[in-house]
């Protein structure tokens, strides 16, 4: 029985060869089973009908019973559309169709009554529904279900006539074909203890609904069992890293660690900053090996962390490394780390793929005698030519930037797994933490360093751009520097740059040297030039500095206080936040503008909203896995979590989520490895999941 849900859909009735193809490309239904698992998107509640008068702009998809009186096409040639004007006791509405116009117009019978299904928009200021479905009355009362299940297609399905209705009927006929072929894959000790619906009747429900209560309970046993293999997959491979891979053990807090804290440490310590180390310190000297992510929104003082881990490292013999996504962030830390160790005779060096190669052989050297004991780089040094004599800690800064892989290869570097840390500044909502960064323990600065004064944001439209430039004169009159950055946008690079360079042109105009000087830093730069042009504005040679994203990532230059962000609805919120985290880092009132065209999509609105609104980037990450849901938050993406979740949503299911984990973790207690015969269902299905993702299980 199970073989029919390998059966090839192209044999299913009603679909064939061409309809396959069209399946298989847009919505990755390949068998039986993949549309089984296609699952809803929503559902319609079909016994619910409105009435025209209660109709306004603001409605989701609807449901009238009514007439068509009276049926037009008006428009000429390709402005050409139907319009139907259709009615019910309470008044009228017209209804529009611009394609398939004469089949439609020949279709339509006047005078009987409709059920109509749409979405009402405005237009002219005249309510109307575009492209509504139709069925007589005398057919709608005939479908019992109240539930109608909705299907996400693609504009291609949709020209194929294959729309949600088409995919409804597939589901139709492939249940009533399938009845009772789907095996029940979670173990029957789950079922029972959580008393789950089973497999069959969920699938059956979540496509065709009997009541919402059992759509309920169909829904979260699906959601359940996806993020429950989830969970398991996660804590199965950080207890089997446990187990395998002991770690180097820090066991004393010694010479350079104590000198730089009693004679170095420029400032005190965040109370956030202590714990933080403390976690660290406990972690480095367990015999285990470490794997803490550090999250701290930017400007918490993250850097410090990683250097007093690093003279732990060095304290007991160890080199450490640090990585950075960007050369002029690597730069930056080099010139940052050099500056907080200067004095204490341990030797720093730089390695990035601009290092000469003269320079490179004396690092390469170096590392290997072991006389090189902190190094802080770019992908370089991933390299196969870098090796360490004896590596025992790699930090990763703004890790988002890097793939599993590159971390896998630095994981590599020794026989003996270093400890890592991977520090970020992009703060993540808690489920998708427990997800995304499941398998590493998880360390928060929530508290920024004192005297920051809070940045002012605000919204412009670009037709205020001279108050803005008349602000940011005097902002420079007070002696404080300006960051402009310009979005760019991949598949028009050419046009940004374009644009890029009218607006260096016109910023020159508007600020004319001698009395101001400007810096320009882009991608297409090369590194000594974007370097000599990071230099000057550093040295406050220059006092405004137009770039493009190359700044978003770890850039500090606390005279900096302003950040003008222009067509900032093109920025996703946490790429706005990074920005905005460039300044406020000195004791200055700092300021963000946001500028924008006066046409604003929703959802761009809601951005500049969430940012004017607030400055914790916990909440505007929270809004954004809302907004934008998970998959397309920066990092998940190379977490190598299936995230095209078929039924789960992270950014909703939060208690499900803790729930898949929770019975996970119990799962576990009871049978580390997962060996025992009654969870073999689980192996199963985690393996089926597994199937076409990375392999991050060789990675930590
Ligand atoms: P991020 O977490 O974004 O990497 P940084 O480490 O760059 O933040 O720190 C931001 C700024 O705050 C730096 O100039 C740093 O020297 C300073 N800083 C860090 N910790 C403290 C502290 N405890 N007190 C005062 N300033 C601090
Ligand atoms: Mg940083």
């Amino acid at each position: 029985m199970n073989n029919l849900l390998t059966e090839d859909i192209k044999f299913l009735a009603g679909v064939g060869p061409k309809k396959a193809e069209l399946l298989n490309k847009e919505l990755n239904i390949y068998t039986f089973e993949d549309l089984a698992y296609y699952f809803p998107y929503k559902y319609l509640d079909r016994s619910k009908f409105y009435k025209i008068e209660e109709i306004n702009g603001d409605l989701p998809y609807i449901q009238l019973i009514g007439k068509i009186t009276d049926v037009e096409i008006v428009g000429e040639r390709n402005k050409k559309r139907l319009v139907a004007y259709f009615s019910d006791q309470t008044g009228s509405i017209e209804l529009v169709w611009f394609k398939g116009i004469k089949w439609v117009a020949e279709s339509i019978k006047p005078n009987v009554e409709y059920v109509i299904f749409g979405k009402p928009s405005e237009f002219n200021k005249k309510l109307n529904i575009a492209h509504p479905e139709l069925e007589l009355l005398e057919k709608a009362k005939a479908n019992t279900a109240t539930l109608q299940a909705f299907y996400n297609t693609s504009e291609k399905l949709k020209n194929s006539f294959i729309n949600s209705k088409v995919i409804s009927k597939l589901q139709y006929t492939l249940f009533s074909s399938l009845k009772g072929a789907f095996i029940e894959t979670l173990p029957d000790y789950l079922v029972q203890k959580y008393k789950l619906l089973s497999l069959s009747e969920s699938l059956q429900n979540v496509h065709f609904p009997i009541d919402p209560e059992l759509l309920k309970r169909a829904e979260f046993r699906l959601k359940f069992e996806e993020l429950l293999l989830i969970q398991l997959n996660i804590l199965k491979q950080r207890n089997h890293r446990v187990k395998i891979s002991k770690g180097f053990v820090f066991s004393k807090i010694g010479e350079n660690f104590n000198s730089f804290y009693s004679k170095k440490l420029p400032f005190e310590l965040t109370n956030a900053q202590k714990r933080v180390l403390k976690e660290i310190r406990k972690d480095v000297g367990s015999g285990k090996q470490m794997n803490r992510l550090l999250q701290g929104d930017v400007g918490s003082g993250k850097t410090m962390v990683a250097v007093m881990n690093m003279l732990m490292a060095l304290d007991n013999g160890f080199q450490a490394c640090l990585m950075a996504p960007t050369e002029i962030l690597a730069n930056q830390h080099f010139a940052s780390i050099s500056k907080f160790l200067d004095g204490l005779n341990i030797n720093v060096n730089l390695l990035t793929g601009s290092t000469k190669k003269k320079q490179r052989t004396i690092i390469a050297e170096q590392l290997q005698n072991g006389e090189l004991q902190i190094l802080v780089g770019t992908h370089a040094l991933i390299e196969d030519t870098v090796q360490f004599k004896n590596l025992g800690l790699v930090i990763i800064d703004e890790q988002h930037r890097f793939g599993v892989a590159q971390r896998a290869k630095l994981w590599t570097k020794n026989e003996h797994p270093p400890h890592v840390l991977v520090m970020t500044a992009t703060p993540i909502p808690r489920t998708l933490a427990m997800t995304v960064y499941g398998d590493l323990e998880i360390s928060v600065i929530d508290e920024m360093p004192p005297g920051r004064k809070p940045i002012v944001t605000s919204h412009r439209y670009d037709s205020s751009r001279l108050k803005v430039f008349g602000f940011m004169k005097e902002q420079i009159k007070l002696g404080r520097q300006i960051y402009m950055v310009y979005p760019l946008i991949k598949e028009s690079e050419k046009m940004d740059y374009k644009d890029l360079e009218d607006a260096v042109e016109g910023i020159s105009r508007a600020f004319p040297a001698p009395q101001y000087a400007i810096s320009v830093v882009h991608g297409k730069m090369k590194p000594v030039e974007k370097e000599k042009s990071m230099q000057l504005f550093i040295k406050k040679q220059t006092q405004i500095m137009i770039a493009t994203t190359v700044i978003e990532v770890g850039v500090d230059v606390p005279n900096a206080s302003v950040m003008i962000i222009e067509s900032a609805e093109r920025f996703g919120l946490a790429q706005l936040h990074q920005l905005r985290g460039r300044v406020g880092r000195g004791g200055d009132q700092s300021y963000c503008i946001l500028m924008t065209g006066n046409k604003l999509s929703v959802d761009g609105r809601k951005r500049i909203e969430t940012m004017v609104r607030t400055n914790d980037g916990f909440e505007i990450s929270e809004f954004d896995l809302k907004l934008r849901g998970p998959g397309d938050i920066e990092g998940t993406q190379q977490s190598g979590i299936p995230f095209d979740l078929k039924i789960a949503n992270l950014a909703q299911d939060g208690q499900i989520v803790q729930f898949a984990r929770n019975v996970a973790e119990d799962i576990l207690d009871n049978d580390q490895l997962l060996e025992k015969p009654e969870n073999s269902p689980l192996v199963k299905q985690i393996k089926k999941q597994n199937k076409n993702k990375i392999n991050w299980g060789t990675i930590s």
